[in-house]
């Protein structure tokens, strides 16, 4: 029998780094929460767990008390031949564990005053005139605004955002851990420990996207996304790309977990358009992967789980305040700040994984200088130094040559 309902201001389904970071933000700001989370923290996620450094400025600096490693290069490999390395004094990327980092954003936002709930799952979701019924494994509630932060398989986009049918690409992963398991295999881990404050980025291991080695304190994160949807292979890749690493060999690789990656593939191009499927509907607002606010490029979906999640609490905010604020001020946030970024690694993702990889040699080798210059700024963009559009602007301006404007050249210096 499941109880009658307990009312709260707001309701977050699922308490990942979204669902924690919105939670947080409204405790703070006096509303009373209720975050729901189907698991029991810590809990493994799978994921890179790679922080753009960017990401500090929407982080408590405490934040890097659950950082196992910072990463100062960055290498680039297009084949056993090709490969690009980029060093930095200030760290490129922060790696986190989720288990632990998920765990801390959670301890945050209960400290600022919400109320969780983990190992109940919702399970049903009912627009009222007034809020949201939100029915779980062990009970029932009611609140004025429903946020959906219950990742890529959100409950609340299916229940509450009816035909919204958008691509995910497949991801997957494995955790190589130093020490024991490996001496198990009969080999000492130095090899594996020279991978400490490097992240590889291999774009030979997919076939329309990449492999990754991420270093962790007791092991490496090896993964594959396949950035474009479809006849991809993404454990064959995996299987190759441990086999062709020269450090790898020898070493017990458990096998990968897959999970969907709901990157932004469709961001409307003109102006004045919806999110792409929406992000609001009447007292529902969805963000991070629920909302399909992974970045097309790289995959890059933690930073934006916690920008989201501070946005969705402002507009909550003020919704609840002034009774002739709206909910969809919070797409329109979205569309001003990530819309103009979107639509530029969509773009990017056509031109990385849309052309060969012998075009990449090709120009790699043709262009050495221009090209190593292109990966250090894509690598600055992690540090806040650039954005994507000024990136592509740049882009833009070295094909341009000697056509360039003097105001386009201004514009960037
Ligand atoms: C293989 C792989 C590697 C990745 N690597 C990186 C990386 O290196 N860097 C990066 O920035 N991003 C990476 N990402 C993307 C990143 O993992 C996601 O963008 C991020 O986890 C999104 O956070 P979230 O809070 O929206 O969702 P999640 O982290 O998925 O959290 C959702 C939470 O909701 C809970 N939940 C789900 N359904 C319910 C329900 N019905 N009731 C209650 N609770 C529910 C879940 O248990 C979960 O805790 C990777 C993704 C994949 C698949």
């Amino acid at each position: 029998m499941i109880p009658t309902s307990q009312q709260f201001d707001v309701i977050v389904v699922g308490m990942g780094p979204a669902g924690s970071s919105v939670a947080f933000e409204l405790s703070r700001a006096g509303v009373s929460v209720l975050g729901l989370e189907k698991q029991t923290h810590p809990r493994y996620k799978v994921c890179g767990g790679g922080l753009s450094a960017r990401i500090e400025q929407y982080l408590p600096t405490d934040f890097k008390s659950v950082v196992e490693e910072e990463v100062h290069r960055l290498h680039f490999t297009y084949g056993p031949e090709e490969s690009y390395v980029i060093d930095s004094e200030k760290p490129f990327v922060y790696m986190v564990m989720r288990s632990r980092f998920d765990q801390w954003l959670v301890h945050h936002a209960q400290v600022a005053g919400t109320e969780v709930h983990q190992n109940e799952t919702v399970t049903r979701l009912k627009a009222l005139p007034e809020g949201v019924e939100v029915e779980t494994d062990k009970g029932r509630y009611f609140s004025r605004v429903v946020v959906g932060a219950d990742g890529a398989l959100s409950v609340v986009a299916q229940q509450l955002f009816p035909g919204r049918r958008l691509q995910k690409v497949p991801a997957l992963e494995s955790e190589i851990l130093f020490g024991e398991m490996n001496l198990g295999a009969g080999q000492p881990d130095t090899q594996l420990r020279r991978y400490a404050n490097v992240a590889i980025i291999s774009l030979n291991a997919a076939k329309k996207g990449y492999g990754w080695i991420f270093p962790k304190h007791h092991g490496l994160s090896i993964g594959v996304g396949e950035f474009v949807r479809g006849d991809s292979r993404p454990k064959r890749s995996f299987q190759q790309f441990i086999q062709e690493d020269p450090n790898l060999s020898g070493y017990v690789v458990p096998p990968p977990v897959g999970h969907p990656l709901p990157i932004c593939n469709g961001y409307a191009d003109k102006k004045g358009q919806r999110w792409n499927g929406g992000l609001v509907h009447t007292h529902a607002l969805l963000v991070s992967d629920a909302g399909h606010l992974v970045d097309p490029l790289l995959g890059e979906g933690i930073l934006y789980a916690v920008r989201s999640g501070q946005l969705a609490a402002t507009t909550i905010v003020d919704y609840l305040h002034n009774t002739n604020r709206h909910l969809e001020a919070y797409e329109e946030a979205i569309i001003q700040e990530l819309g103009p970024e979107f639509r530029i690694a969509s773009r990017l993702n056509k031109v990385v994984y849309g052309i060969p990889r012998s075009w990449h040699r090709w120009v790699g080798r043709t262009f050495p200088v221009s090209y190593q210059g292109l990966l250090r700024r894509y690598c600055g963009m992690l540090q806040s130094h650039e954005t994507y559009r000024t990136l592509w602007a740049r882009m833009m301006l070295k094909l341009q040559g000697p056509f360039a404007t003097a105001s386009k050249r201004a514009d960037l210096s």
